[in-house]
């Protein structure tokens, strides 16, 4: 049934191109469909195996009385489970395990502190999934109506590329699609480049910001707030062409950059984290992107099968490989300034070094104040909290050096951007990687009021 949508988008697509941008048929699906229990589905409408998470709970454990607890969830033994989030400040973990393996845990440290965070897994993951029974297509609709339906769910890959071709259509002067390199598994690595014309100013000089979404392919808000971002620029054109944040800057993104895994969580497993290419290990697929980077990359301690492999050599991840050879090949004339890289979740603004507390960052000072008024800009737009606090503490990079190795912010960090940071957005666990989609143009907002913050910072300084 998907494959038949996804075939009449596309054909759709086809048919309208040639009357952009008159008129453009409504490709996505209208919310107003409530989800039911899954365990009333039959399972072949389930979005994926649903029944694989049955005997999971999310659980939020406190290590701050036992030191002993903290090096055994650092490096467990004999019990398995999936890290989530965690919260430094609190010294609190989040990690999805099943009940099984629970008891165990609970053997182990009989004084365990812990609370449910999420009791119905299955569930939760499958509200994460748009209500798409009902494809509303209708013609004589322009991009702007069509975008206000696209924020309403999450969307998988195919309709991302639908929906940007569909900008590039309606906006070519303004929006380029570069496809920078092929993924493992043959998809294409895009790169939305957002410029407006301007003869004053050499495309060359002019300052470039650069935001990276869907690094892991689990958190799904950074997706969908990259290309709400994208969106916003595109209004503001709409409305206020010659405002300085157009005509002086630049913009690259990356909404999607690790394709493969974005569509395996659609298709197989909604937690999966990292790419897909091959390891050594057989059957044991996907490096970490953001532990690939060649910037003070170490071989990480896990292996292959694990969340956070590093891969066996620095950008051996074809995402980041292409990401850097794109900069050092096809994109020397661009300036970069400011490197935003969206995660997911825990509501942080991290600064760098990841890869140690002991490196200090140049204009420190100046790093750290602009992180706080960005806090503030947020906090103003929609109340939400978030914490400032250096990346390398986030990574624990003290305590286990490899975890914040070969990080995308270090790299882009030293090597490229003036400006970096990583933002981890909503929530700060209640739902963890599974925010429901009624956030989405929520979050959206307060992380577009971010980055126009750090945008006009950026103008203001006259490096
Ligand atoms: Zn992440």
């Amino acid at each position: 049934m998907m494959k038949l949508l996804l075939s009449l988008v596309f054909l759709l697509q086809t048919v309208w191109s040639f009357q952009f941008p008159f008129a453009i048929p409504n490709l996505f699906s209208s919310p107003s469909y409530q989800h039911a229990h899954y365990s009333k589905l039959d399972p072949d409408d389930q979005p994926i195996d649903l029944l694989q998470y049955k005997d999971d709970v999310v659980i939020r454990v406190s290590y701050a009385s036992s030191p002993p607890l903290k090096e055994f969830l650092a490096n467990p033994k004999e019990v398995q489970f999936n890290k989530w989030g965690k919260n430094s400040n609190q010294h609190t973990i989040d990690i999805q395990i099943e009940e099984e393996e629970l008891v165990k845990l609970i053997e182990k440290f009989p004084s365990l502190e812990y609370h449910t965070i999420i009791e119905d897994l299955p569930q939760h993951i499958y509200e994460t999934f748009p209500v798409s029974e009902q494809q509303v297509i209708t013609q004589d609709e322009d991009f702007h109506v069509q975008s206000e339906l696209f924020f309403k769910e999450y969307r998988d890959l195919a309709t991302i590329n639908s929906w940007l071709n569909l900008l590039q259509a309606t906006y070519p002067e303004v929006v380029k699609i570069e496809e920078i390199g092929d993924t493992f598994e043959h998809r294409k690595l895009n790169v939305v480049h957002f410029s407006v014309p301007n003869d004053d100013i050499e495309h060359h000089n002019k300052k470039t910001i650069v935001i990276t979404g869907g690094v892991h392919a689990r958190e799904w808000i950074s997706v969908s707030s990259t290309l709400y971002m994208i969106y916003q620029l595109v209004k503001l054109y709409g409305t206020w062409p010659n405002s300085k944040i157009l005509t002086q800057l630049n913009f690259l993104f990356i909404p999607v950059t690790n394709p493969d895994g974005y569509e395996y969580t659609w298709t197989t497993d909604r937690l999966w984290r990292k790419n897909r290419q091959e390891t050594p290990i057989p059957r044991c697929f996907g490096i970490d992107i953001d532990h690939s980077y060649g910037y003070h990359w170490t071989k990480s301690s896990d292996w292959a099968c694990g969340e956070e492999y590093s891969g066996e050599f620095p950008f051996e991840a074809f995402e980041s490989r292409l990401w850097d050879e794109y900069l050092n090949n096809t994109n020397k004339d661009h300036t970069i300034y400011g490197y935003i890289d969206l995660h997911s979740y825990s509501q942080e603004i991290l600064y760098p070094y990841a890869y140690s507390c002991e490196q200090q960052p140049r204009d420190e000072e100046n790093l750290i104040e602009l992180a706080w008024g960005i806090a503030k800009s947020i906090r103003m737009k929609s109340g939400s909290n978030y914490n400032v606090l250096p990346a390398c503490i986030d990574k624990d990079s003290d305590l286990l050096p490899d975890l914040g190795a070969g990080s995308a912010l270090d790299y882009m960090y030293h090597n490229r951007a003036f400006w970096a940071y990583q933002f981890k957005l909503r929530d700060t666990g209640g739902h963890g990687f599974l925010l429901p989609a009624k956030y989405i143009e929520p979050v959206g907002d307060e992380i577009v009021s971010a980055i126009l913050y750090f945008c006009k910072f950026i103008l203001s300084d006259d490096r």
